[in-house]
């Protein structure tokens, strides 16, 4: 069986940076969960769809022409990889992931990046819904006030400009949404190993996940 490593953890948290390096160390393929709402939020958009109508958006999400050629994702041939970082389709990816109808439309198209000789996968659902059989289960924890620091130096270094502030209350808000969702809230897995990263380097970080793994 292919192993998997999940890291699961709330907005900002570090795991997208966490996830790939673990990868890269291991030599294994990386699934980004978030880009897959983030470019379903975008598909929406793009055809019109209205945010608020479940089956519309699902039907979407169902019919992605998605292409991966990391670290670049394509959406019918156009390179999305910066366009779905913009904060306003985090904020749509928030408000469409709650919706049980595009989780299932998004689910096979998951489990198709598990594949020889392994995959690291990092999101809200990893470890509870998409991969409950994973080799090892993280959680990241790290306070609001860190989370939305290192979202403000990420965005200013892409050349965006952003408001702490409000980055902040964006990110609570959108935590609390994934929280309180009936179907595949974030919480973290049973079995999950719980790090909390505010006080550890990148590459400290990645040492402890790779450690749990080789132990
Ligand atoms: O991780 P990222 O911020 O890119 O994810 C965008 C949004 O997609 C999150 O705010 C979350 O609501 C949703 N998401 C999810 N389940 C995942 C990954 C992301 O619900 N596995």
């Amino acid at each position: 069986d292919v192993p998997v490593i999940t890291i699961d953890g709330p907005t900002a948290s570090g795991k997208g940076t966490l996830a790939s390096r673990v990868a890269a160390a291991l030599g294994y393929h990386y699934l980004d969960s978030g880009a897959l709402y983030r470019s379903a939020a975008l598909a929406a958009l793009h055809a019109h769809a209205d945010l608020a109508d479940e089956d519309a958006v699902a039907a979407v999400a169902a019919q992605l022409p998605l292409r991966f050629d990391p670290p670049r994702i394509l959406l019918a041939g156009e390179d999305i990889t910066e366009r779905i970082r913009h904060e306003e389709i985090g904020l749509a990816a928030s408000r469409i992931s709650a919706y049980p109808a595009v989780r299932r439309a998004l689910h096979a198209l998951q489990l198709s990046f598990r594949r020889a000789p392994g995959l690291v996968a990092d999101g809200r659902d990893m470890g509870t819904v998409v991969f409950p059989d994973a080799a090892l289960k993280v959680f990241l924890t790290a306070p609001a006030a860190t989370r939305a620091e290192r979202r403000h130096k990420q965005l200013i270094s892409q050349g965006f400009s952003a408001n702490i502030d409000h980055l902040r209350q964006d990110l609570e808000s959108r935590d609390e949404r994934d929280r309180n969702r009936a179907t595949a809230p974030l919480k973290p897995a049973e079995d999950a190993r719980s790090l909390d990263n505010s006080a550890l380097s990148i590459e400290a970080s990645v040492q402890q996940v790779l450690a749990w793994w080789q132990a």
